[in-house]
């Protein structure tokens, strides 16, 4: 089976841990595992190349980049006030199972600390690194330029695209680093592994 020692190294880090084969029988299963009920979504690549939000939303009420009915600051507060919040993980740590998210507002790696019922990390194939170090020079690297060019910031790797500038610029894309070493206390939490590639 994919994933089968990493499977097992979440769980003895308390996550409750699905694998697919592909996405479309993961967001199948959170089509059926999420219903009738309030979805935050951080931005990611995975969650739009699944369609998680065009699914959920016929029979949830998500919160999420694109919705129209206030504006954005308002949409990341009722994201955090979610009972369940979905975001992919930047990275993952094979050896340990230490989850690792960079951010620039927060917010989406705030959700995955506090704040929900529920939260649920999508990997696929490509966010599983060998151990820390080499996710943390992936985040840093590979997953922040790629991110920061697809959002056009102002910044030395959107333009180049080739590594980390450790850059001073307002747009800085990677203010905050967070590590779940294990899964938070008072919520539950579930790692979907998926072996596919996946967003950066
Ligand atoms: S510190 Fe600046 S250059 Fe480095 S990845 Fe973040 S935004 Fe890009």
């Amino acid at each position: 089976m994919a994933f089968e020692a990493l499977k097992a190294t979440l769980e003895h880090n308390g996550f409750q841990v699905s694998v697919f084969a592909t996405k479309e029988d993961a967001t199948a299963y959170l089509n059926r595992e999420i219903d009738n009920t309030t979805v935050g979504m951080g931005g990611s690549m995975t969650i739009t190349q699944m369609d998680l939000k065009e699914n959920l939303s016929a029979h949830n009420l998500v919160f999420s980049h694109g919705y129209t009915l206030c504006d954005a600051p308002q949409v990341q507060k009722l994201a955090a006030n979610a009972d369940v919040y979905i975001l992919s993980a930047n990275a993952i740590a094979e050896n340990t199972g230490e989850i690792l998210n960079i951010d620039g507002r927060g917010n989406r790696v705030a959700s995955s600390l506090y704040g929900h019922k529920k939260v649920y990390l999508l990997a696929g194939k490509n966010k599983i690194s060998p151990d820390f170090e080499s996710a943390l020079f992936r985040l840093r690297n590979v997953v922040a330029p790629k991110n920061a060019q697809r959002l056009k910031r102002n910044t030395p790797c959107a333009a180049k695209g080739d590594k980390c500038y450790n850059c001073s610029s307002p747009e800085r894309i990677c203010n905050g680093l967070v590590v779940l070493y294990k899964k938070m206390m008072g919520m539950d939490m579930e790692v979907i592994l998926i072996d596919e590639e996946l967003g950066y």
